[in-house]
């Protein structure tokens, strides 16, 4: 490194999620590019499967790029408490009680120990993730900044942090209001209690979720700064609203923000299956993409039905499976000359070749940005957490997607005709006229003086100087 002057040093906690890591890393990218340097902290089993997925490469080092680049970014890893065998998703309550209970200690002594061994740093700031519950009480005992990364929709952040409101008003706890209208949180378009949270209207099918985000959302209250990975443009009443309340700089979509496209970053949890000769052969926005992203498990009936739809659509489609064990027989076969199935992609490289004309996605949040971005128009299939909310905004608010069945059952018939809807006739042209907007506004965000870039420039100065004056000014900014 050529300079020597003391260097402001983030530490950066990511969310052990894919949807998570992917921002986490592009913020760290960009943070380094500004003459930070950065602690990046994996958890151990996310470092091993990320390794797995990359094999031969051995034990994957996210940044080795970056830093042949010049770039200060520091990677270490911490164990969770649990071993590596241990399934985190089929155990998700157990894993997030014990991450509550015994992990902020873990971090706690890791984020003293990295602060001793950079003696010389100009100052030190906590950069994690919001879902996490001990930042505030971290950043105190350090005596440093926290910023507070969100990795969604300003909408699902607002709805969090007023829990307050909406049991004021009788929406919670949830008593399947059915459509009751919610229009007083602020800056957030008013919205149908059907289209709140998974947690909010069944907190008895997850408890753990709403414990983690009444305690996210109180530690957040006593953030310095908060990311959120969202483009004001799309969501500007709610970041205002935000920004009365503390400081928040919408700097997404994340992923596409420019420094890190220049960069090489292995960071998929399994391996990619690489589909651009496939795509390459089909016709322009001929294809269906179907994803539900990193965490869903769709059942065996589900898959089913899709796939009869898919038949009946007569559509060419890429689907990622994680396994083909539930396909109908013969289906694979049926489909040979339209259909690739694979465990994984790189989505965005898929979302941005020509061929794709369409995306059936669950609606989480990293998948509605790409999808934004490459201007490919949604079929919305939500399952749980904040999916539900982002298919009112796709759906309803920026009209770039339609729904795969309205909350009730999905059939094949269904899928077939929603198919039709997005691929073919006027509704398609209308919907793409719609994302084109939509893609163009995503886009401009990161030219010179788009919105993102200039929120993260203010951002990279606020953290420099005057921390703590911005506070006070909040009401007269952005
Ligand atoms: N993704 C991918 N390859 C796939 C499926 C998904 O790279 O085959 C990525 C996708 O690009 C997105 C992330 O996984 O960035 C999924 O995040 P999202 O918020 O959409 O859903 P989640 O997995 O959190 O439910």
């Amino acid at each position: 490194m050529a300079e020597s002057h003391p260097r402001p040093h983030a530490i950066l906690f990511p969310y052990p999620y894919q949807g998570h890591i992917t921002p986490t890393v592009d913020l760290a990218v960009n943070l380094a590019s500004r003459a930070f340097t950065i602690t990046y902290v994996q958890l151990e089993f996310v470092h091993h499967a990320i390794s797995k997925a990359h094999d031969g490469v051995g034990d994957v080092d996210f940044f080795v790029e970056a830093r042949k680049s010049g770039l200060d970014i520091r990677y270490t890893t911490m164990s969770d408490g649990f071993s590596l065998e241990f399934d985190r998703d089929l155990n998700l309550s157990e894993y997030w009680e014990g991450m509550m209970r015994d992990f902020p200690a873990r971090v706690d002594e890791l984020v003293g120990s990295i602060m001793r061994s950079d003696a010389s740093a100009a100052a030190f700031y906590l950069v994690a993730d919001t879902l996490y519950t001990w930042p505030a009480a971290v950043a105190k005992n350090h005596n440093v900044v926290n910023v507070s990364l969100w990795t969604a929709a300003a909408t699902w952040f607002s709805i969090n942090y007023h829990l307050d409101l909406l049991i004021e008003n009788g929406h919670l706890p949830y008593r399947g209001n059915g459509d009751n209208c919610i229009n007083y949180i602020p800056g957030v378009r008013s919205i149908s209690s059907k289209d709140l949270m998974s947690y909010m209207q069944d907190p008895d099918a997850v408890p753990v979720l709403m414990k983690i985000v009444v305690k996210a959302f109180e530690q957040v209250k006593n953030a310095d700064f908060i990311l959120c990975n969202t483009v004001q443009e799309l969501e500007p009443e709610c970041l205002s609203a935000l920004n009365l309340k503390q400081p928040t700089y919408a700097i997404g979509p994340m992923n596409f923000s420019s420094d890190f496209t220049k960069m090489n970053v292995e960071k998929s949890l399994w391996a990619e299956s690489d589909c651009t000769q496939w795509l390459n052969s089909k016709p322009p926005a001929s294809v269906l993409y179907i994803s539900f992203g990193s965490i869903v498990q769709i059942n065996k009936k589900e898959i089913v039905e899709i796939a009869h739809g898919l038949l009946l659509s007569h559509v060419n489609f890429i689907w990622i499976l994680r396994t083909t064990d539930a396909l109908p027989v013969g289906f694979q076969d049926d489909v040979k000359e339209r259909g690739l199935i694979v465990p994984w992609c790189n989505q965005n490289t898929v979302l941005s070749s020509p061929a794709v004309g369409g995306f059936l996605t669950h609606c989480g949040w990293n998948s509605v940005l790409e999808s934004m971005w490459s201007g490919v128009p949604m079929i919305c299939y939500p399952f749980y957490v904040d999916q539900p909310t982002n298919r009112k905004l796709v759906v309803d608010d920026w009209k770039i997607g339609i729904d795969l069945c309205d909350g009730g059952r999905v059939t094949s018939e269904g899928v077939a005709s929603k198919i039709n809807m997005l691929m073919r006739g006027k509704s398609s042209i209308d919907l793409r006229e719609e994302i084109k907007k939509v893609s163009k506004i995503l886009r401009n965000a990161f030219e010179t003086d788009g919105s993102s870039q200039r929120n993260f420039d203010q951002f990279v100065d606020d953290l420099r100087v005057g921390l703590y004056s911005r506070r006070e000014e909040i009401g007269s900014i952005k």
